[in-house]
C-alpha cells in the first residue's frame, strides 16, 4: 500500500514549511518584535495565573479578549473572531466561503499562506500579477474578482514582503464593484498605513485581519478579524472550538491592558526604519523598497543567496529564497530590529559589499 496515493490528488505536492534553523545569529528574518517582553506584564499574567488555567477548556468564545479588542476598535464583541494566529483565520475564510470549484483572488508577490491555504481547503488560487512597484493592477485585479466563481480576494496592507500599502480608497472601489468578500490583511497596521475598519460600515463584504505576532506574542499564537456579524456568524459554524487557548487569550488581553509600552517599542521600531532605510539605500547597488511595516525589501547587486549566507556567517539573519517562493530572486527582507542589531547588520552588510 502507497500512503502517498491516499493523499486527496490535488495536495500531493505540497511541501511541509521549513523551519529556518541557524544558531548563533540575530534574527531579522521573521517580522518579531526585537525588544524583550515587558517583565511587568509577565508578571501581571503570572499573577492571575492558577490551576484552571491548566485543567479546564479555555472559553471558546474568547469573550474577555473580545470585548477589548471590540472595545480598543470602537466595534463589537459580535465583530470580532479569535484565530490561532491570524493564519487560521486565513483558512478559517477559505474554508468557509471558498472550497471546490470556487476561486480566491491573491495579488503577487504576497503572504504565501493565502496560496497555500487556498490549495488546502480546495479553493483555486488565481494570482494576479502586481506592477513593478507592487502596487495592485487595478483593472485587472477587478476583472478576477469579477468572476461569478470568486469568493474571497486577499489584499495584505502594508504587504508582506514589499511593505508597501494599499491605499484605502483603492480597497473602497474594489469593495464597491464587486459582490464576494475582500479580506484587508492588517499584520502590520501598527507599524503604518491606513486601516480600512471604516468602510466596514458601508460594505458588510469587507473582513480585517489582525495580529498579535508582530508586535507582541508571535510564539502565542494570536490573531482575530473584524467583520459584520452576518460575516462572523458563518465563520463561527466552522472555527474549532478551542482554537485559542487560556494562556494567549490571557497574554493578548494583558498586551491591549498595556498598550503604552507596546506603542513606545512600535515607535522605536519604526524610527529605526526610516533610519535603516536611509543607510541601507546608501549602500552602492542597493535599492530599497518603500515600507509600511516593520521590514524593509532591497534589492541586493549580487547573487541574494550567496549574500544571505555570508551573512550568516557574520551572525546576521535576513529572510532570502524570496526567488522561489515571490519570484523576487534578486531581493532580500529584513527585519527591522533593535538599534544594536541594525547597526550590526548594517556594518556586517557594508562589510561584504564594500571592498
Ligand atoms: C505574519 C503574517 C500573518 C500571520 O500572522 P500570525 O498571526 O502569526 O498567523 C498574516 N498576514 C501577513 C501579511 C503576515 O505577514
Amino acid at each position: 500500500m502507497k500512503i502517498r496515493e491516499l493523499v486527496r490528488e490535488d495536495i500531493r505536492d505540497l511541501v511541509p514549511y521549513e523551519p529556518h534553523l541557524f544558531s548563533n545569529v540575530v534574527k531579522l528574518d521573521a517580522n518579531e518584535n526585537p525588544y524583550p517582553f515587558p517583565t511587568e506584564v509577565v508578571q501581571d499574567i503570572f499573577a492571575r495565573l492558577n490551576g484552571e488555567v491548566f485543567t479546564r477548556y479555555p472559553d471558546p468564545a474568547g469573550l474577555d479578549l473580545k470585548v477589548k479588542i471590540a472595545e480598543v476598535n470602537s466595534t463589537g464583541p459580535d465583530n470580532v473572531v479569535l484565530g490561532n494566529g491570524s493564519d487560521e483565520l486565513i483558512q478559517l475564510i477559505l474554508q468557509t466561503f471558498g472550497g471546490p470549484g470556487k476561486r480566491v483572488i491573491i495579488p503577487v508577490p504576497t503572504f504565501s499562506m493565502y496560496n497555500i491555504h487556498g490549495r488546502i481547503t480546495g479553493t483555486v488560487p488565481v494570482e494576479v500579477p502586481r506592477d513593478e512597484k507592487f502596487n495592485l493592477n487595478l483593472d485587472e485585479l477587478l476583472t478576477e474578482m469579477r468572476h461569478p466563481d470568486t469568493r474571497i480576494t486577499y489584499l495584505a496592507t502594508p504587504n508582506n514582503p514589499s511593505g508597501n500599502c494599499v491605499p484605502a480608497d483603492e480597497i473602497r472601489k474594489l469593495l464597491t464593484e464587486v459582490e464576494s468578500l475582500v479580506v484587508a490583511d492588517e499584520a502590520y497596521i501598527d507599524f503604518g498605513g491606513e486601516t480600512c475598519l471604516p468602510l466596514l460600515e458601508d460594505y458588510p463584504n469587507l473582513i480585517i485581519l489582525r495580529s498579535f505576532s508582530k508586535v507582541a506574542i508571535a510564539g502565542l499564537r494570536v490573531g482575530y478579524l473584524i467583520a459584520r456579524p452576518e460575516v462572523t456568524r458563518e465563520l463561527l459554524k466552522v472555527k474549532q472550538p478551542y482554537n485559542v487557548n487560556t494562556f494567549s487569550q490571557m497574554t493578548a488581553l494583558a498586551v491591549l491592558n498595556n498598550w503604552p509600552v507596546f506603542r513606545e517599542q512600535i515607535e522605536k521600531i519604526v524610527s529605526e526604519r526610516e533610519r535603516l532605510k536611509m543607510e541601507l539605500g546608501s549602500i552602492p547597488g542597493i535599492r530599497v523598497y518603500p515600507s509600511q511595516a516593520n521590514f524593509i525589501l532591497f534589492k541586493v547587486p549580487v547573487p541574494a543567496g550567496e549574500l544571505h549566507r555570508q551573512l550568516v556567517e557574520e551572525g546576521v539573519l535576513v529572510r532570502w529564497g524570496l526567488g522561489r517562493t515571490h519570484g523576487l530572486p534578486e531581493c532580500l527582507r529584513v527585519t527591522v530590529g533593535t538599534r544594536q542589531e541594525n547597526d550590526l547588520f548594517l556594518e556586517k552588510i557594508r562589510k561584504i559589499l564594500i571592498p
